[in-house]
């Protein structure tokens, strides 16, 4: 089969997307992004992200070698610890994790806002701001994608990276529903300074949280500390090659993001005010505090000093499975086809492999190697195998579904006790610990 140049048209400049456009831009692949935003700094959130090994191989894969090295640079120190407290602070369990030997072996916490600056980095040619995607065209083997400024794109394949409220997927695959989870999740974000820092025990400072709160209520903290300072500018004893790139990296200057506590507390939807969705600011952080109120007083102080700016509601939602169905010159990646709940914390890493896996086949597509709609089918046969198992598994976890048995009314606090027996036996026993913390790895996608 001869080779055939190809131009591929990306909706949405995410995590997914643009790790894609990266790959195939590298690979000498046509490619142009679409977003709605209208500009790099618009829309962003600075919560963490963990991005596995299955995330950090896929960056790797597609960033250019020099602006992967970057990525790492910008990753906040890397979690010692994974924690599972009470709302009173009591320890159920503390497992150590890895030693960060190999950086692509462990999970990197980053911030969401820092990893699209990353991945908006070289990417100007690229990514065309402020094109917000309607409805697209199918016409012979083209294809054509309208925006509401009136202006369009024709290319020989579009891939939706469009989110959980995809309009492609709408248009596309209108049988795939998202659904409410049930849970809503308020995230905070308290500035690490002196004061702050002394509200956490070291095991907390040093890792990542997850809090089972009387009554249902959860929470996962993480502690993120960067190597610049709360000027931008790099910190004393960061290692030269990374303070190198970090001077270099114009990326810092579009980035806000500094050293934080994110406390992010959640439950079933039914405890919240109806209007939550709406609340912002101080109303919306009293609503934090109220649902924590028999919280030990060090988790309420951090919470009376979150930066009230930065709280946010998030409604939880979850894709339903969808039967495979005949490939075509469009295709989705990411969250606009398999949204999942936060509960494995698998989301973003899940997109960055769908972006690697695609661009693999498009890179085998434009060389001759099989057909376009070929490499397509392929694409999507593996993606929605292990896209909506991950979707299955993270509903299942720690409580992001509405109907978890923690917050029923009787049964809720013996589910409760059972979850945390369960974390406090397996820390307690040497071959319990040690299959815990492999088990861990090997879902993140560490290879062994
Ligand atoms: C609280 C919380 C914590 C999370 N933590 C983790 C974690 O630790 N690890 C993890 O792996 N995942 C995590 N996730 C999930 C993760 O954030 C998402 O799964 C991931 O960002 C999905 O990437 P994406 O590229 O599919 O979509 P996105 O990154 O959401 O990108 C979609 C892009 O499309 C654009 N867009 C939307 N509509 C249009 C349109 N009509 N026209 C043009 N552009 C459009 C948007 O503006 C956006 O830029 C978390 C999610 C939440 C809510």
């Amino acid at each position: 089969m001869p080779a055939r140049p190809i131009h591929v048209i990306v909706i949405g400049a995410g995590t997914g997307g643009m790790c894609l456009a990266h790959g195939l831009r590298r690979a000498g692949i046509s490619v142009a992004v679409y977003e709605r935003y209208r500009n790099r700094s618009d829309g962003l959130l600075g919560y963490r992200v963990g991005v596995n090994p299955t995330g950090c191989r896929a960056l790797r894969e597609c960033l250019p070698p020099d602006l992967f090295t970057t990525f790492l640079a910008t990753t906040a120190r890397a979690p010692g610890y994974f924690n599972v407290l009470t709302g009173q602070l009591h320890r159920t369990a503390s497992f150590a994790l890895r030693p960060d030997a190999d950086p692509t072996s462990i999970d990197q916490s980053v911030s969401r806002m820092t990893l699209r600056q990353v991945l908006l980095t070289g990417m100007d040619d690229v990514v065309h701001f402020g094109k917000t995607f309607t409805h697209y065209e199918q016409h012979d083997d083209r294809v054509t994608a309208y925006f509401s400024d009136g202006t369009s794109a024709t290319g020989d394949l579009l891939v939706a990276a469009d989110g959980t409220h995809s309009a492609v997927r709408r248009q596309y695959l209108p049988h795939a529903k998202v659904r409410d989870a049930g849970s809503i999740n308020i995230a905070n974000k308290i500035p690490l300074t002196e004061q702050t820092r002394a509200l956490l025990t070291e095991e907390m400072h040093r890792g990542i949280s997850l809090i089972f709160g009387a009554g249902g209520v959860m929470g996962v903290l993480h502690v993120m500390e960067f190597k610049w300072d709360q000027c931008g500018s790099v910190k004393p004893g960061v290692g030269v090659t990374d303070a190198r790139l970090l001077a270099q990296w114009p990326g810092l200057l579009f980035d806000n993001t500094r050293d934080c506590i994110n406390l992010i507390v959640w439950s079933a939807a039914d405890r919240f005010p109806p209007d939550v969705m709406q609340l912002r600011g101080e109303r919306l952080a009293e609503v934090a505090r109220d649902l924590t109120r028999n919280w030990h007083p060090h988790l309420r102080e951090l919470l009376r000093r979150a930066d009230v700016n930065s709280v946010i509601p998030i409604k939880v939602a979850t894709s339903v499975p969808v039967e495979p169905w005949p490939s075509s010159n469009v295709t989705l990646l990411g969250d606009a086809i398999h949204t999942m709940t936060p509960g494995r914390g698998v989301g973003a890493n899940t997109a960055l492999r769908d972006a690697a896996l695609l661009h693999r086949q498009l890179v085998a597509a434009a060389a001759g190697a099989k057909p376009l709609l070929g490499g397509v089918a392929d694409y999507e046969s593996e993606m929605i195998r292990y896209g909506f198992a991950r979707v299955a598994d993270s509903l299942r976890t720690n409580g992001t579904n509405g109907d978890d048995p923690i917050y029923k009314p009787v049964i809720g606090r013996l589910a409760m006790l059972a979850a945390r027996g369960y974390f406090s036996v397996t820390s307690r026993l040497p071959p319990l610990r040690r299959r815990f913390v492999d088990e861990l790895y090997n879902y993140r996608g560490a290879e062994t």
